[in-house]
């Protein structure tokens, strides 16, 4: 069983922060696309105040408390729509394991599934709506399903279920947010938080990998 301590979510926000910056300017241009095009920008804002705040990390703060300061620094430092949304995911999803040490891979399940009720009840977005939910949905329904003794797997096939739903949100009209607008022009272009969300969930499959 392996050990989702501090230390590993510590890694998985560094490669998150890293992945953020990797690709700033793709997640801008999708952004560009269907939106204000400034995705990536943001989200590279937002990250490079975490690392800060992991290079300065207390000892003693343990996982919700590590998952609390990333939200609330996304949430202050992540502008347009993502702030909001990325930021109440990472502190609700903190706020499920309060006190715990460690957390197993059924806490990490229950983490991201609360993480993700919370985006769906700000952005009151559903499945379809060609939002980063397209990506989260069918991807929590396929981790939720995997065989908890392989979480290597299962977080394999969570991620690559995300990528497939963030494929998905292509054809679709966008129902949400300011691509909202554009009706049918939003065909034929991808949700940039559905593309975001699925390259930082992979970055707890990669942390996992070592
Ligand atoms: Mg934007």
């Amino acid at each position: 069983m392996a050990d989702f301590d501090r230390g590993y979510f510590v890694g998985a926000f560094r490669r998150m922060a890293a992945t953020a910056e990797e690709h700033r300017d793709e997640w801008t241009k999708l952004d560009g696309d269907i939106g204000d095009g400034d995705h990536g920008i943001n989200m590279s804002i937002g990250f490079r105040e975490v690392v800060k705040q992991l290079d300065a990390l207390p000892d003693d703060t343990d996982v919700a408390g590590l998952f609390k300061l990333v939200g609330m620094t996304l949430l202050r430092k992540v502008g347009g729509a993502s702030g909001p949304l990325y930021g109440s995911f990472f502190m609700k999803a903190g706020a499920e394991v309060a006190g715990q040490s460690e957390v197993s891979f059924d806490d990490l399940r229950r983490m991201l599934r609360a993480g993700v009720d919370s985006i769906q009840q700000r952005g009151k977005a559903e499945l379809g709506d060609k939002t980063m939910l397209d990506s989260y949905l069918p991807g929590l329904d396929v981790l939720e399903a995997a065989d908890a003794a392989d979480p290597q797997a299962a977080l394999t096939a969570f991620v690559d279920r995300m990528r497939q739903g963030s494929d998905d949100t292509i054809p679709l009209v966008a129902k949400k947010g300011r691509a909202m607008r554009l009706g049918e022009r939003s065909v034929g272009h991808r949700d940039p938080g559905s593309q975001s969300s699925w390259m930082l969930m992979n970055c707890l499959l990669d942390e996992l990998k070592g």
